[in-house]
């Protein structure tokens, strides 16, 4: 996956379990094909004042390293496939409202016990929290709900606004950031889940929810290339 993630700053490819180093001509074969594909051998090789026969050895490498792509009657195209540019565009055009999931919310005058059942209930690690205008107020995770847990409190009588994380100190993201900012965010900051916002005249609503969980799937179903 790494070969696949990063940049050929060093343009190289595994054919057959071997690294394949391209040579200095090879990479000039491959920005001419960029440029102009698709493109006949023969104007690849009119291009570097070579003769098609010449070139020959060089473009089956290519090709068979799957930087090329060679169509009968229309010549070679770049295919990207094997290297790292199409998957970092594609990844680079994810945005987060193409993977949001529906978020979890909860009133500040919840008590500690009903977040926990809450949380169990709908089966997720973070809750939001928001007041009487549905207006983003505060965060709650699981070691939130864990740390009031082990004090001496009655956690029916201990409201969530008391232990939460608030405003304005809680990360969020939008529905039209990418979705590489978000995961960035989660990790930067070290938190598992981000609340998606939009905008009002009373403050930020809850509309979505992206989490670590969120990424890894993205990840996987990269790996896979199912429907992404
Ligand atoms: P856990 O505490 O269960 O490991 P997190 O890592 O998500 O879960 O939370 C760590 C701390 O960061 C908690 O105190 C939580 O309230 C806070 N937190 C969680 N999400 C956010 C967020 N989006 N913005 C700000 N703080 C957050």
């Amino acid at each position: 996956m790494a070969n696949l993630l990063f940049n050929h700053a060093n343009r190289s490819d595994v054919q057959g379990g071997e690294i394949v180093e391209l040579s200095k001509r090879q990479e000039q074969i491959i920005e001419i094909v960029k440029a102009n594909g698709p493109i006949t051998g023969e104007n690849i090789a009119e291009k570097l004042n070579l003769t098609r026969a010449t070139l020959r050895p060089d473009l089956a490498i290519l090709t068979m390293a799957g930087f090329l792509e060679a169509r009968p009657r229309v010549g070679y195209f770049y295919t990207g496939k094997t290297g790292s540019e199409l998957l970092t565009e594609k990844i680079k055009k994810f945005k987060v409202q193409d993977f949001q999931q529906i978020p979890v919310v909860v009133r500040e005058e919840v008590s500690v016990y009903d977040a926990i059942s809450t949380m169990f209930l709908e089966d997720v690690g973070t809750l939001f929290v928001v007041n009487e205008k549905s207006c983003l107020t505060g965060v709650v995770s699981r070691k939130d709900l864990l740390r009031a847990s082990i004090g001496q409190h009655d956690l029916n009588a201990l409201d969530i606004h008391i232990i939460m994380t608030r405003m304005p100190n809680i990360t969020v993201c939008r529905k039209d950031d990418l979705l590489l900012e978000a995961a960035k965010k989660l990790i930067e900051k070290q938190i598992d889940g981000l609340p998606v916002v939009k905008d009002t005249e009373d403050g930020l609503h809850v509309v979505g929810r992206i989490t670590k969980t969120t990424i890894t799937k993205v990840f996987v179903e990269l790996a896979t290339d199912s429907a992404l």
